[in-house]
Protein backbone atom coordinates (compact mmCIF):
# COMPACT_ATOMS: atom_id res chain seq x y z
CA UNK A 1 0.00 0.00 0.00
CA UNK A 2 2.90 2.38 0.66
CA UNK A 3 4.50 1.72 -1.94
CA UNK A 4 1.80 2.46 -4.56
CA UNK A 5 0.49 5.02 -2.83
CA UNK A 6 3.62 7.16 -2.43
CA UNK A 7 4.91 7.33 -5.78
CA UNK A 8 7.74 9.86 -5.48
CA UNK A 9 6.91 12.85 -7.26
CA UNK A 10 10.38 14.86 -8.94
CA UNK A 11 11.97 12.48 -11.06
CA UNK A 12 14.50 13.74 -14.15
CA UNK A 13 16.28 11.17 -16.11
CA UNK A 14 16.50 8.66 -13.42
CA UNK A 15 17.39 10.93 -10.90
CA UNK A 16 15.47 12.59 -7.78
CA UNK A 17 15.20 15.33 -5.59
CA UNK A 18 14.76 15.20 -2.39
CA UNK A 19 14.51 18.35 -0.14
CA UNK A 20 17.25 18.05 2.15
CA UNK A 21 16.90 20.17 6.15
CA UNK A 22 19.82 19.80 7.98
CA UNK A 23 18.66 21.40 10.55
CA UNK A 24 20.33 22.60 13.74
CA UNK A 25 23.50 20.89 16.17
CA UNK A 26 25.12 17.92 14.19
CA UNK A 27 22.77 18.05 11.00
CA UNK A 28 24.87 20.03 9.09
CA UNK A 29 28.12 18.05 9.67
CA UNK A 30 25.82 14.25 9.55
CA UNK A 31 24.42 15.66 5.77
CA UNK A 32 27.71 16.80 4.77
CA UNK A 33 28.76 12.90 5.21
CA UNK A 34 25.50 11.48 3.35
CA UNK A 35 26.29 13.76 0.31
CA UNK A 36 30.06 12.75 0.31
CA UNK A 37 28.94 9.24 0.26
CA UNK A 38 26.26 9.77 -2.32
CA UNK A 39 28.87 11.64 -4.37
CA UNK A 40 31.25 8.30 -4.21
CA UNK A 41 28.58 6.14 -5.05
CA UNK A 42 26.84 8.05 -7.86
CA UNK A 43 23.31 7.51 -6.18
CA UNK A 44 21.02 9.35 -8.52
CA UNK A 45 19.75 12.00 -5.95
CA UNK A 46 20.02 16.06 -5.88
CA UNK A 47 19.40 17.67 -2.73
CA UNK A 48 17.70 20.41 -2.53
CA UNK A 49 19.06 22.03 1.05
CA UNK A 50 16.67 24.20 2.68
CA UNK A 51 18.04 26.01 6.03
CA UNK A 52 15.92 26.73 8.48
CA UNK A 53 17.15 29.87 10.39
CA UNK A 54 16.02 29.25 14.48
CA UNK A 55 16.30 32.83 15.29
CA UNK A 56 14.19 34.00 12.26
CA UNK A 57 10.46 33.67 14.07
CA UNK A 58 8.30 34.14 11.01
CA UNK A 59 7.21 31.01 9.43
CA UNK A 60 8.75 31.68 5.47
CA UNK A 61 11.33 29.12 5.67
CA UNK A 62 9.43 26.33 7.36
CA UNK A 63 6.92 27.31 4.81
CA UNK A 64 9.08 26.93 1.98
CA UNK A 65 10.22 23.46 3.25
CA UNK A 66 6.77 22.16 3.29
CA UNK A 67 6.33 23.40 -0.48
CA UNK A 68 9.60 21.63 -1.69
CA UNK A 69 8.86 18.52 0.22
CA UNK A 70 5.24 18.56 -1.82
CA UNK A 71 6.99 19.33 -4.90
CA UNK A 72 9.92 16.15 -4.30
CA UNK A 73 7.64 14.17 -2.39
CA UNK A 74 10.66 12.76 -0.09
CA UNK A 75 12.95 14.89 2.27
CA UNK A 76 16.01 13.97 4.42
CA UNK A 77 16.17 15.71 7.66
CA UNK A 78 18.24 16.70 11.13
CA UNK A 79 16.28 18.42 14.03
CA UNK A 80 14.32 21.77 13.38
CA UNK A 81 15.19 24.20 16.66
CA UNK A 82 13.21 26.13 17.88
CA UNK A 83 13.97 28.90 20.20
CA UNK A 84 11.82 27.99 23.02
CA UNK A 85 11.77 31.81 24.35
CA UNK A 86 10.19 32.24 21.07
CA UNK A 87 7.15 30.74 20.75
CA UNK A 88 6.64 29.89 17.11
CA UNK A 89 3.13 30.20 15.76
CA UNK A 90 2.13 28.40 12.24
CA UNK A 91 1.04 29.93 9.14
CA UNK A 92 -2.41 29.31 9.73
CA UNK A 93 -3.18 32.49 10.81
CA UNK A 94 -0.08 35.46 10.97
CA UNK A 95 -2.65 38.09 12.60
CA UNK A 96 -2.96 35.65 15.11
CA UNK A 97 0.41 35.32 15.81
CA UNK A 98 0.57 38.86 15.82
CA UNK A 99 -2.01 39.14 18.56
CA UNK A 100 0.02 37.11 20.58
CA UNK A 101 2.81 38.18 20.19
CA UNK A 102 1.26 41.75 21.75
CA UNK A 103 -0.57 39.54 24.24
CA UNK A 104 2.43 37.64 25.68
CA UNK A 105 4.52 41.46 26.37
CA UNK A 106 1.33 42.53 28.12
CA UNK A 107 1.77 39.82 30.35
CA UNK A 108 5.26 39.85 31.22
CA UNK A 109 4.89 43.73 32.05
CA UNK A 110 2.05 42.79 34.91
CA UNK A 111 2.87 41.36 38.25
CA UNK A 112 -1.00 40.82 38.72
CA UNK A 113 -3.90 41.02 36.71
CA UNK A 114 -7.38 40.23 35.16
CA UNK A 115 -8.57 36.89 34.55
CA UNK A 116 -7.78 36.34 31.01
CA UNK A 117 -8.65 33.95 28.36
CA UNK A 118 -6.69 32.99 25.31
CA UNK A 119 -8.55 31.17 23.40
CA UNK A 120 -7.72 31.52 19.99
CA UNK A 121 -3.49 30.27 21.45
CA UNK A 122 -3.97 27.43 19.54
CA UNK A 123 -1.27 26.69 17.25
CA UNK A 124 1.80 27.45 18.92
CA UNK A 125 3.77 24.67 17.79
CA UNK A 126 7.44 23.50 16.78
CA UNK A 127 8.57 23.45 13.68
CA UNK A 128 9.39 19.88 13.42
CA UNK A 129 6.09 19.29 14.37
CA UNK A 130 4.11 21.89 12.11
CA UNK A 131 6.54 20.44 9.33
CA UNK A 132 4.95 16.69 9.99
CA UNK A 133 1.43 17.58 10.27
CA UNK A 134 1.31 19.97 7.56
CA UNK A 135 2.42 17.34 5.36
CA UNK A 136 -0.09 14.96 7.30
CA UNK A 137 2.63 12.19 7.83
CA UNK A 138 0.78 10.37 10.22
CA UNK A 139 2.59 7.45 10.51
CA UNK A 140 6.20 7.01 11.89
CA UNK A 141 8.14 3.80 12.22
CA UNK A 142 10.87 3.15 13.73
CA UNK A 143 12.80 -0.23 13.00
CA UNK A 144 14.97 -1.66 15.79
CA UNK A 145 16.99 -4.34 15.15
CA UNK A 146 20.26 -4.69 17.22
CA UNK A 147 24.11 -4.17 15.75
CA UNK A 148 26.08 -7.22 16.52
CA UNK A 149 28.78 -5.15 16.42
CA UNK A 150 28.33 -2.46 19.01
CA UNK A 151 27.76 -4.26 22.84
CA UNK A 152 24.68 -4.02 24.33
CA UNK A 153 22.64 -6.09 27.63
CA UNK A 154 20.43 -7.54 25.39
CA UNK A 155 21.53 -9.40 21.92
CA UNK A 156 18.83 -9.87 18.84
CA UNK A 157 16.11 -7.44 19.28
CA UNK A 158 14.48 -6.86 16.06
CA UNK A 159 11.28 -4.47 17.01
CA UNK A 160 9.16 -2.39 14.96
CA UNK A 161 7.70 0.65 16.57
CA UNK A 162 4.50 2.75 14.64
CA UNK A 163 3.80 5.57 16.38
CA UNK A 164 0.79 7.76 15.45
CA UNK A 165 2.86 11.19 14.65
CA UNK A 166 0.47 13.93 14.15
CA UNK A 167 -1.77 14.42 17.15
CA UNK A 168 -2.45 12.47 20.66
CA UNK A 169 -0.51 14.68 23.15
CA UNK A 170 1.18 16.64 20.04
CA UNK A 171 -1.86 18.52 18.97
CA UNK A 172 -0.60 21.75 19.96
CA UNK A 173 -3.59 23.17 21.96
CA UNK A 174 -2.27 24.75 24.54
CA UNK A 175 -3.51 27.67 26.21
CA UNK A 176 -3.88 29.75 29.50
CA UNK A 177 -7.47 29.33 30.59
CA UNK A 178 -7.05 31.18 33.89
CA UNK A 179 -3.97 33.12 34.94
CA UNK A 180 -1.67 30.05 36.15
CA UNK A 181 -4.30 27.41 34.75
CA UNK A 182 -2.66 26.42 31.45
CA UNK A 183 -4.62 22.98 29.90
CA UNK A 184 -2.94 21.13 27.16
CA UNK A 185 -5.47 18.64 25.22
CA UNK A 186 -4.57 15.05 24.25
CA UNK A 187 -6.57 15.14 20.88
CA UNK A 188 -7.31 11.02 19.89
CA UNK A 189 -9.56 10.97 16.82
CA UNK A 190 -11.50 7.72 15.35
CA UNK A 191 -10.05 8.53 11.83
CA UNK A 192 -6.30 8.92 12.51
CA UNK A 193 -6.35 5.80 15.48
CA UNK A 194 -7.67 3.82 12.63
CA UNK A 195 -4.99 5.06 9.90
CA UNK A 196 -2.43 4.24 11.97
CA UNK A 197 -3.90 1.18 13.16
CA UNK A 198 -4.30 -0.02 9.39
CA UNK A 199 -0.82 0.58 9.00
CA UNK A 200 0.73 -1.40 11.97
CA UNK A 201 -0.98 -4.17 10.53
CA UNK A 202 -0.38 -3.71 6.79
CA UNK A 203 2.88 -3.06 7.92
CA UNK A 204 3.19 -6.47 9.84
CA UNK A 205 1.76 -8.46 7.18
CA UNK A 206 3.76 -7.10 4.56
CA UNK A 207 6.82 -7.67 6.67
CA UNK A 208 6.34 -11.07 7.97
CA UNK A 209 6.07 -10.00 11.55
CA UNK A 210 3.60 -12.44 14.38
CA UNK A 211 2.29 -9.70 16.94
CA UNK A 212 1.05 -6.17 17.73
CA UNK A 213 1.02 -4.93 20.38
CA UNK A 214 -1.10 -1.49 21.11
CA UNK A 215 0.80 0.08 23.92
CA UNK A 216 -1.83 2.68 26.10
CA UNK A 217 -3.10 4.22 29.10
CA UNK A 218 -6.43 3.47 28.87
CA UNK A 219 -7.12 2.66 32.33
CA UNK A 220 -6.48 6.23 33.45
CA UNK A 221 -7.55 7.75 30.11
CA UNK A 222 -10.75 5.93 29.30
CA UNK A 223 -11.77 8.28 26.36
CA UNK A 224 -8.75 9.33 24.54
CA UNK A 225 -6.16 6.14 24.81
CA UNK A 226 -9.20 3.68 25.22
CA UNK A 227 -10.70 5.09 21.77
CA UNK A 228 -7.21 4.15 20.40
CA UNK A 229 -7.22 1.06 21.99
CA UNK A 230 -10.34 0.21 20.65
CA UNK A 231 -9.87 0.86 17.25
CA UNK A 232 -6.69 -0.99 17.49
CA UNK A 233 -8.58 -3.99 18.86
CA UNK A 234 -11.34 -3.84 15.89
CA UNK A 235 -8.76 -3.74 13.11
CA UNK A 236 -6.84 -7.02 14.49
CA UNK A 237 -10.08 -8.55 13.67
CA UNK A 238 -9.65 -7.91 10.09
CA UNK A 239 -6.32 -9.93 10.65
CA UNK A 240 -6.58 -12.95 12.21
CA UNK A 241 -2.99 -14.13 10.87
CA UNK A 242 -1.06 -11.77 13.12
CA UNK A 243 -1.59 -11.48 17.15
CA UNK A 244 -2.61 -8.80 19.07
CA UNK A 245 -2.21 -7.88 22.59
CA UNK A 246 -2.23 -4.83 24.15
CA UNK A 247 0.11 -3.38 27.22
CA UNK A 248 -0.22 -0.31 29.80
CA UNK A 249 2.52 2.29 28.94
CA UNK A 250 4.43 1.73 32.36
CA UNK A 251 4.66 -1.67 32.16
CA UNK A 252 5.41 -1.42 28.61
CA UNK A 253 8.48 0.77 29.60
CA UNK A 254 9.54 -1.99 32.40
CA UNK A 255 9.30 -4.98 30.00
CA UNK A 256 11.29 -3.64 27.48
CA UNK A 257 14.06 -2.65 29.41
CA UNK A 258 13.98 -6.66 31.70
CA UNK A 259 12.37 -8.40 28.70
CA UNK A 260 12.47 -6.61 25.23
CA UNK A 261 12.34 -10.05 23.47
CA UNK A 262 8.34 -10.20 23.77
CA UNK A 263 7.98 -7.45 21.49
CA UNK A 264 7.39 -7.58 17.76
CA UNK A 265 5.30 -4.66 15.71
CA UNK A 266 4.53 -1.90 18.57
CA UNK A 267 1.73 0.26 17.94
CA UNK A 268 0.76 3.75 20.20
CA UNK A 269 0.47 7.29 20.16
CA UNK A 270 2.31 10.16 19.99
CA UNK A 271 4.01 11.14 22.99
CA UNK A 272 4.52 7.06 23.98
CA UNK A 273 6.04 6.60 20.66
CA UNK A 274 8.74 9.35 21.53
CA UNK A 275 9.42 7.86 25.27
CA UNK A 276 9.62 4.11 23.74
CA UNK A 277 11.82 4.91 20.62
CA UNK A 278 14.15 6.93 23.19
CA UNK A 279 13.99 3.59 25.71
CA UNK A 280 14.46 1.29 22.51
CA UNK A 281 17.18 3.12 20.82
CA UNK A 282 19.13 3.40 24.14
CA UNK A 283 18.51 -0.45 24.57
CA UNK A 284 20.14 -0.63 20.53
CA UNK A 285 23.05 1.36 21.76
CA UNK A 286 22.26 4.94 21.51
CA UNK A 287 21.06 8.14 19.89
CA UNK A 288 23.82 7.56 16.97
CA UNK A 289 22.45 4.45 14.76
CA UNK A 290 18.80 3.94 14.05
CA UNK A 291 16.33 6.04 11.64
CA UNK A 292 12.91 6.86 11.18
CA UNK A 293 10.84 7.45 8.96
CA UNK A 294 8.01 9.69 8.74
CA UNK A 295 4.98 8.68 6.00
CA UNK A 296 1.82 9.87 4.99
CA UNK A 297 -0.50 9.29 1.96
CA UNK A 298 1.83 11.26 -0.49
CA UNK A 299 4.75 12.19 1.22
CA UNK A 300 7.58 10.59 3.52
CA UNK A 301 10.67 12.10 5.49
CA UNK A 302 13.63 10.05 6.50
CA UNK A 303 15.70 11.28 9.88
CA UNK A 304 17.48 9.88 12.91
CA UNK A 305 15.39 7.94 15.41
CA UNK A 306 15.24 9.61 18.52
CA UNK A 307 15.06 13.08 16.35
CA UNK A 308 17.64 14.47 18.80
CA UNK A 309 19.62 17.91 17.96
CA UNK A 310 23.21 17.17 19.17
CA UNK A 311 24.00 20.86 20.02
CA UNK A 312 26.54 19.74 22.94
CA UNK A 313 28.04 17.93 20.49
CA UNK A 314 28.22 19.68 17.27
CA UNK A 315 31.59 20.10 15.52
CA UNK A 316 33.75 18.39 17.13
CA UNK A 317 33.59 15.49 15.16
CA UNK A 318 32.34 13.27 17.55
CA UNK A 319 28.97 12.71 16.48
CA UNK A 320 27.64 9.18 15.41
CA UNK A 321 27.11 9.63 11.41
CA UNK A 322 25.50 6.10 11.32
CA UNK A 323 21.66 7.25 12.01
CA UNK A 324 21.09 10.04 9.17
CA UNK A 325 23.18 7.82 7.10
CA UNK A 326 20.87 4.81 7.80
CA UNK A 327 18.21 7.63 7.54
CA UNK A 328 19.64 7.89 3.71
CA UNK A 329 19.69 4.39 3.25
CA UNK A 330 16.14 4.22 3.83
CA UNK A 331 15.52 7.07 1.50
CA UNK A 332 17.06 5.47 -1.39
CA UNK A 333 14.85 2.11 -0.47
CA UNK A 334 11.84 4.05 -0.44
CA UNK A 335 12.97 5.85 -4.44
CA UNK A 336 13.48 2.12 -5.65
CA UNK A 337 17.58 2.93 -5.44
CA UNK A 338 18.07 -0.54 -4.76
CA UNK A 339 21.06 -1.48 -5.99
CA UNK A 340 23.18 2.13 -4.24
CA UNK A 341 20.57 1.45 -0.72
CA UNK A 342 22.14 -2.12 -0.49
CA UNK A 343 25.30 -1.07 -1.22
CA UNK A 344 25.47 1.22 1.65
CA UNK A 345 23.97 -0.71 3.71
CA UNK A 346 26.63 -3.35 3.23
CA UNK A 347 29.37 -0.89 3.69
CA UNK A 348 28.05 0.26 6.90
CA UNK A 349 27.27 -3.25 7.91
CA UNK A 350 30.68 -3.85 7.68
CA UNK A 351 32.00 -0.88 9.21
CA UNK A 352 30.09 -1.25 12.45
CA UNK A 353 29.43 -4.91 13.28
CA UNK A 354 32.74 -6.34 11.60
CA UNK A 355 35.40 -3.50 11.82
CA UNK A 356 33.59 -1.71 14.63
CA UNK A 357 34.94 1.24 13.90
CA UNK A 358 32.85 3.29 16.67
CA UNK A 359 32.15 6.43 17.54
CA UNK A 360 32.33 6.82 21.79
CA UNK A 361 28.71 7.13 22.22
CA UNK A 362 29.22 2.99 21.24
CA UNK A 363 31.86 2.86 22.64
CA UNK A 364 34.76 3.20 20.46
CA UNK A 365 37.36 5.62 19.66
CA UNK A 366 36.46 6.73 16.44
CA UNK A 367 36.05 10.33 15.43
CA UNK A 368 33.21 10.82 12.61
CA UNK A 369 34.85 11.25 9.88
CA UNK A 370 37.18 8.01 10.73
CA UNK A 371 33.17 6.44 10.56
CA UNK A 372 32.67 8.15 6.95
CA UNK A 373 35.96 6.96 5.73
CA UNK A 374 35.38 3.51 6.66
CA UNK A 375 32.27 3.24 4.75
CA UNK A 376 33.92 4.31 1.96
CA UNK A 377 36.73 1.87 1.97
CA UNK A 378 34.29 -0.56 2.76
CA UNK A 379 31.99 0.71 -0.24
CA UNK A 380 35.03 -0.81 -2.64
CA UNK A 381 34.52 -4.00 -0.80
CA UNK A 382 31.57 -4.85 -0.89
CA UNK A 383 30.38 -3.28 -4.08
CA UNK A 384 31.74 -6.34 -6.21
P1 LIG B 1 17.50 16.87 22.28
O1 LIG B 1 17.71 17.26 20.84
O2 LIG B 1 16.31 16.04 22.47
O3 LIG B 1 17.68 18.03 23.20
P2 LIG B 1 20.17 16.10 22.56
O4 LIG B 1 20.52 16.75 21.31
O5 LIG B 1 20.62 16.73 23.82
O6 LIG B 1 18.65 15.85 22.65
O7 LIG B 1 20.65 14.59 22.50
C1 LIG B 1 20.47 13.69 23.58
C2 LIG B 1 21.75 12.97 23.86
O8 LIG B 1 22.08 12.12 22.76
C3 LIG B 1 22.93 13.89 24.05
O9 LIG B 1 23.74 13.35 25.06
C4 LIG B 1 23.63 13.85 22.71
O10 LIG B 1 25.00 14.10 22.84
C5 LIG B 1 23.37 12.42 22.28
N1 LIG B 1 23.37 12.29 20.82
C6 LIG B 1 22.41 12.68 19.96
N2 LIG B 1 22.72 12.39 18.70
C7 LIG B 1 23.93 11.79 18.72
C8 LIG B 1 24.81 11.26 17.74
N3 LIG B 1 24.48 11.28 16.44
N4 LIG B 1 25.99 10.73 18.14
C9 LIG B 1 26.30 10.69 19.42
N5 LIG B 1 25.54 11.17 20.42
C10 LIG B 1 24.36 11.72 20.08
MG1 LIG C 1 18.94 19.26 21.66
Amino acid sequence: IRKQKLIPKAQYGGRHAVTMLPGGGIGPECMGYVRDIFKYIGAPVDFEVVDIDPNVDNDDDVQYAITTIKRNGVGLKGNIETKSEAAYVTSRNVALRNELDMYAYVLNCKSSGNIETKSEAAYVTSRNVALRNELDMYAYVLNCKSFPGVSTRHKDIDITIIRQNTEGEYAMLEHESVRGVIESMKVVTASNSERVARFAFEFAKKNGKKKVTTVHKANIMKLSDGLFLETSRRLAKEYPEIEHNDMIIDNCCMQLVAKPHQFDVMLMTNLYGSIVSNVVCGLLGGAGLLSGRNYGDHYAVFEPGTRNTGTAIAGKNVANPIAMINASIDMLEHLGHHYHAELLRRAVHRTVNEDRVLTPDCGGTASSTDVVNSIIGNIGHVGH
